[in-house]
């Protein structure tokens, strides 16, 4: 086994002048898939063991050097070797677990006692004159703020915390166990601390060493004009206080919108509907109609169809964060008269007769019936 040098870049599959990196990246990939927890497959597991000695060569200088002056450290009679076993070499599996984890696998270090807040959510109801211009609203909102009594440090006055006796004030309690990668230190949270290495012997009496208390304050929040149903605002740093007086959350106010008695909304347009007599569109006639901000005059021109269609540009709502407007849609309909008494019934006659209207009920003239396009296409 020691008469030919293993070639242990071409076992990572990297070129002879890889960088620490490069060489870290090829042993990742290889030890995620050979890994003795994943592949338990014996020929994977020699083969872990290879990529594995090939890293540790790899990333060491003085091996290295020794490897590309075609030696092979790990072989017996060659200066730094360790033997045959490609195991025999390890300085231990923190190599292993750092290209992995970095160095954060050995241990997580204290927890802050002070955690930021959370976010809170809150709806309101706006009409649709609000939702389009804009408003200022004044939000009553129970929240954490900071305890006033400790300023949220949790200790009542005049005392500070003290270091945690278990943990020794770093927070984690390390233990030693056994793995396949061999022995391995690991470490959890103190319990006795909840991992932030610090106990409150005296706590306020305000906030019971939380830091925080609840109440309820007053937010004025301005929604913008524009603004479209199911949207939020975002109130950065208005939520909650966190654990400890850390700093606060924010706060997201949510509008929805009120149905209008007139008009629909589609974006930034407007729709509403007219309905007219039937004399009233076949003669014509003026009506004013109150948008959200201004009186309208709508021209009614002799002979409007039922389902036409009136576009008032810019009249709609106001883009967010634009000057635009939408536009205003009038959809007229017209209303076909019922109950009629006999001298109404009479003029309809007439006014059939003189324009040649067939009323019987026995014709089935020609060009009675078109294709939807023409009756709704044009005026
Ligand atoms: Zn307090």
């Amino acid at each position: 086994m020691a008469d030919i040098p293993r070639d242990y870049y071409a076992i990572l599959g990297v070129r002879r002048d890889a960088t620490g990196e490069e060489i870290k990246r090829a042993y990742r990939k290889l030890a995620r898939e050979l890994h003795p927890d994943v592949n338990p497959d014996a020929k994977a597991q020699e083969r872990f063991k290879e990529v594995t000695a090939a890293y540790e060569v790899l990333t060491d200088p003085e091996k290295r050097r020794i490897v590309d002056l075609g030696g092979d450290p790990l072989s017996q009679g060659v200066p730094g070797g360790a033997g045959s076993n490609p195991f025999a070499g390890f300085g231990g599996f923190g190599d292993v677990f750092e290209a992995f984890f970095g160095s954060a696998a050995s241990g997580r270090g204290r927890r802050s006692r002070v955690r930021p807040g959370s976010d809170a959510l809150l709806q309101i109801d706006l009409t649709l004159p609000e939702m389009a211009f804009g408003v200022r609203r004044e939000l009553a909102v129970d929240t954490a703020i900071v305890c006033g009594t400790c300023s949220g440090n949790g200790c009542a006055p005049g005392t500070s915390p003290q270091t945690c006796p278990s943990c020794g004030g770093t927070g984690e309690i390390q233990s030693v166990q056994r793995s396949l990668l061999g022995q391995v230190m690991t470490s959890r949270p103190c319990v006795a601390c909840a991992g932030t290495g610090q106990q409150i012997t005296s706590p306020c009496r305000t906030c019971g060493s939380e830091g925080r208390v609840r109440a309820r304050r007053t937010i004025s929040v301005d929604v913008p004009a524009g603004i479209e149903d199911g949207m939020r605002i975002r109130l950065t740093g208005q939520g909650e206080v966190g654990p400890g007086g850390g700093p606060a959350g924010d706060l997201y106010v949510e509008v929805r919108e009120l149905p209008h008695e007139t008009f629909t909304r589609d974006g930034a347009d407007l729709h509403c509907n007219v309905t007219l007599p039937m004399t009233a569109a076949a003669l014509g006639t003026t009506l004013v109609l109150q948008t959200l901000d201004s009186e309208e005059k709508i021209e009614i021109r002799p002979g409007t169809q039922s389902g036409s269609v009136l576009n008032f540009r810019s009249k709609g709502v106001p883009r967010l964060r634009s000057s635009a407007r939408g536009d205003l849609f009038v959809h007229v309909q017209v209303r076909t008269p019922t109950r009629l008494d006999d001298a109404q019934e009479q003029l309809l006659r007439d006014l059939a007769n003189l324009r040649n209207e067939d009323v019987s009920g026995n014709g089935s003239r020609p060009g009675l019936f078109s294709k939807m396009r023409d009756a709704f296409g044009g005026r």
